[in-house]
């Protein structure tokens, strides 16, 4: 079980140094916890900064900065030497973010494979069969007889079906981006998490190492459903987190509805349609709570913060009657929304999702 953040091994993972057993409690505590993700992304973007550092020649004064400010630092975080490496990456960072900027869009000219085309899709500014390439700014577009595949650079690959309109937004090892006008794409991602990303007209998908079929129209109402890891959809702050088994509608101008277990009680599914659609009141919420099995605790914890606040102690006690509440998990904070207690909370019940 996880009680505390992983800072101290943020680095040794993004080096890929953790033995597998650690690195994969890493990424699940990442799955649920956005301290540890965000921190995470600044490891990972002061890495890359290093990796490019041989290929330039830095100002004298920048490097006698940086190297003061390493001195400092390691100074104050000396009992801690295992985070010396993020340290001095995060120091990096801060001294160099016009380099950085440089380091990484220098690569963004990349152009990835399309393969597997059937019929013949648009593909840039040009109609193509047999296969293609395809670079950020580009659209593919296919229409009721053509689908096409995407090698997404190392990390995987990206169908895309028939009826549908997606454009390549980036194409950077850190930042493999599409946007998804219109259609379906089914995307599969074998890599570190938040390297992938996929936007919508109602949020954006963001993948945590996983499967998953993503549809939408040109408005914004869609589906997400997720076949291996977890992908994490996100709108103006609101997230839902979809794992493996489960599925998230998304809708205009509120983003992403909640997540639910496909294999969860029909009456269960319909309750959650009327509820995150209509505003269905009473009714739908009593249905919800009283259909759930321990595992929609993963349709509860996200129903908690999305009721009215009168609403949320009858989903508090409801998970708590289904599987017991940890330490440092009290009602009271619960009911206040507090982030650090939901996120605890969170933690705990992932294990049954
Ligand atoms: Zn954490």
């Amino acid at each position: 079980m996880f009680t505390s953040h992983i800072s101290r091994q943020l680095a040794a993972y993004v080096d890929d140094e953790l033995e597998p057993r650690k690195a994969q409690r890493a990424e699940l505590h990442m799955g649920h916890c956005a301290h540890c993700r965000a921190e995470c992304d600044q490891v990972k973007f002061g890495m890359a900064v290093l990796e490019h550092l041989s290929l330039f020649e830095a100002p004298e004064g920048e490097w006698a900065s940086i190297e003061a400010a390493f001195q400092e630092s390691r100074s104050r975080q000396a009992p801690v030497i295992d985070r010396w490496r993020m340290v001095f990456a995060a120091t990096v960072v801060l001294a160099l973010v016009g380099v950085a900027y440089w380091a990484v869009t220098r690569q963004s000219g990349m152009r990835w494979e399309v393969v597997g085309l059937e019929g013949s899709p648009t593909v840039g500014a040009k109609q193509i069969s047999g296969g293609g390439q395809i670079g950020a700014g580009e659209w593919i577009e296919t229409d009721a007889r053509s689908s096409a595949t995407v090698k997404v650079g190392e990390i995987g690959s990206v169908e895309v079906e028939p009826n549908t309109r997606v454009r390549v937004i980036a194409t950077r090892p850190r930042e493999h981006r599409f946007a998804l006008l219109r259609g379906e794409i089914r995307a599969k991602i074998s890599a570190p998490p938040r390297l992938f990303f996929v936007d919508t007209a109602s949020g954006t998908a963001v993948d945590l190492g996983c499967e998953y079929a993503l549809n939408t129209n040109e408005d914004g109402f869609g589906m997400l459903r997720v076949t291996k890891g977890w992908v994490s959809f996100q709108f103006k702050g609101l997230e839902s987190l979809v794992p493996a088994g489960a599925s998230c509608r998304t809708r205009p101008r509120a983003g992403p509805g909640i997540p639910y277990f496909d294999d969860a009680p029909e009456n269960l599914k319909q309750a959650l349609e009327s509820f995150a659609f209509e505003k269905a009141g009473n009714e739908a919420l009593s249905m919800i709570l009283a259909e759930s099995r321990v595992r929609d605790t993963l349709t509860l914890w996200h129903l908690l913060s999305r009721v009215e606040a009168g609403d949320r102690g009858r989903v508090y006690d409801r998970i708590a009657v289904l599987t017991p509440v940890p330490a440092g998990v009290s009602r009271e904070q619960a009911l206040k929304l507090d982030p650090e207690t939901l996120n605890r909370w969170k933690e705990e019940l992932a294990w049954t999702w």
